[in-house]
């Protein structure tokens, strides 16, 4: 992985404008909505909080789709755990707030619990991305067995548990533990968060950062999106020390920095959905030509001929007529002989074009055999599909090594037979051997000509 590390400057530059861009955008619109509201609703809070824990648990949702779907992806499990855990915790949040369902507003708000319950998920989240970072790295080598995956997974989810429980302790809910960020009284950050906590939580972030920057290289952009998560809960810790109370604006602008960085990763990961969508589209399509075609000539094969004419036969009892026409080239094996295999090929490519040239575009022309093939015209009568027939053969007779620029080495021609379809009493496998019979007759009369079936 090592021999890899190039500086990708131009990404780096890509990310770290979008980062300030969009933080001065958020700062700016904080600043001018925010700031400028005497009063903001108190609900708000809880209402914003409830909107990321849905965001959390769709990202955690769709992270482990996506490792089900592709079990070489196993670092999406941390980030899984990760929003998966912060969903949970935000439960504790709302907690917090005992209130938030009533319509009288907040009278109890234990701010202390919301950032005790804030420093876990901070500390649970970050140590998750660097570890799906650290996967990320091992990414290719074995270590794709069940046995690790398993391994890993209950690691991470001992983990989260781990941090799920502390929290759970160090919040109001076991006395034995206690810890204070916020004196409920007056509101104000105590010294332990305003001196130490916080900055650690930043410290934990930028190491996430730095991890997704040197490892991933932001080589795609789900890792641009992850990077950009972590700028801007870097920028939301740096908001929230700023204030020395915990009651203020800060609160409500930190959860504007969370829910908007999350909705950028959900929108990233719907983007990825849809890539991945058309890719697959592609590829299906890709497959699907080719399992109707002949690699040869590019016409339909003789298994799509075969079932599309079966498809389309009712379309004769409701008056359309059904004509097929069946060609083979005359005397090709004296040509395969005399100039070889390569040249016949070219040949047949060459009496191809003619023939997927003379018919439309919902018509059918299929290379049945060697140097066999079948059209089938819809809604052509007897009489117009002898026309055609008759024209092709004319345009393929006509030809030489010169006007064909040597696709044929010397003049060609092909005979062919013709039947219609007008009722159901004939089934698909009788028309085509009445057609066949028709050009075999056509071979006896002298080749290079068409016969109708009678
Ligand atoms: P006829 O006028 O009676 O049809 O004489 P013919 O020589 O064309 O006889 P037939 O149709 O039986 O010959 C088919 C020949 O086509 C035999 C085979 O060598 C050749 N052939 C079949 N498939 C291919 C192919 O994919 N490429 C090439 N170059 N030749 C092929
Ligand atoms: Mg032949
Ligand atoms: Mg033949």
């Amino acid at each position: 992985m090592l021999m890899k590390l190039k500086f990708p400057l131009q990404r780096f530059l890509v990310y770290f404008t979008i980062c300030i861009i969009g933080i001065v955008i958020l700062n700016h619109f904080s600043a001018a909505i925010i700031h400028r509201t005497p009063t903001i609703a108190p609900l708000l809070f809880p209402i914003l909080t409830m909107f990321l824990m849905v965001f959390h648990a769709m990202i955690a949702a769709f992270m482990v789709m996506k490792y089900s779907c592709d079990k070489h992806r196993l670092y999406l499990t941390p980030i899984a755990f990760a929003f998966a855990g912060s969903a949970i915790l935000m439960l504790g949040t709302l907690d917090s707030f005992p209130d938030w369902f009533m319509c009288t507003g907040l009278t109890r708000v234990n701010y202390n619990d919301t950032l005790i319950f804030y420093f876990f998920r901070n500390i649970m989240m970050a140590f998750l991305f660097i570890f799906a970072v650290i996967l990320y790295a091992f990414k290719k080598r074995e270590m794709h067995t069940f046995k690790i995956h398993t391994i890993i997974l209950v690691g991470i989810l001992l983990f989260t548990l781990g941090m799920l429980l502390l929290s759970w302790l160090y919040s109001s809910h076991y006395e034995l533990l206690s810890v204070d960020f916020v004196d409920n009284n007056t509101y104000q950050f105590t010294q332990l968060w305003g001196n130490q906590l916080g900055w650690i939580l930043i410290a934990l972030w930028v190491i996430a950062l730095l991890a997704i920057l040197v490892v991933t290289q932001l080589n795609n952009i789900f890792w641009y999106s992850g990077a950009f998560f972590c700028a801007c809960y870097i920028f939301t810790l740096i908001v929230l020390m700023s204030s020395g109370h915990s009651a203020g604006y800060t609160w409500y602008e930190a959860r504007l920095f969370e829910t908007i960085s999350t909705m950028f990763l959900i929108l990233v990961l719907l983007c990825d959905v849809f890539t991945l969508y058309r890719q697959s589209n592609t590829r299906y399509m890709h497959s699907y030509q080719n399992s109707i075609r002949d690699p040869l000539t590019q016409l339909f094969n003789r298994s799509y001929f075969y079932d599309t004419f079966t498809a389309l036969m009712p379309k004769v009892a409701t008056g359309q007529p059904i004509s097929v026409i069946v060609s083979d080239l005359d005397h090709f094996k004296r040509i395969n002989d005399k100039y070889g295999h390569l040249q016949g090929d070219k040949v047949i490519q060459f009496v191809s074009k003619v023939l997927q040239d003379s018919v439309r575009q919902n018509d059918v022309a299929a290379r049945i055999g060697g140097e066999e093939f079948a059209l089938l015209l819809v809604g052509a009568s007897s009489d117009v599909a002898e026309g055609i027939a008759e024209r092709i053969r004319v345009a393929i007779a006509s030809q030489d090594a010169e006007s064909s620029q040597s696709q044929l080495p010397e003049p060609i021609t092909i005979s062919m037979g013709v039947f219609t379809a007008t009722d159901l009493t004939v089934n698909v496998e009788e028309c085509v051997r009445r057609a066949d019979e028709a050009m075999y007759r056509a071979k006896e009369a002298g080749r290079n000509r068409v016969v109708v079936w009678e």
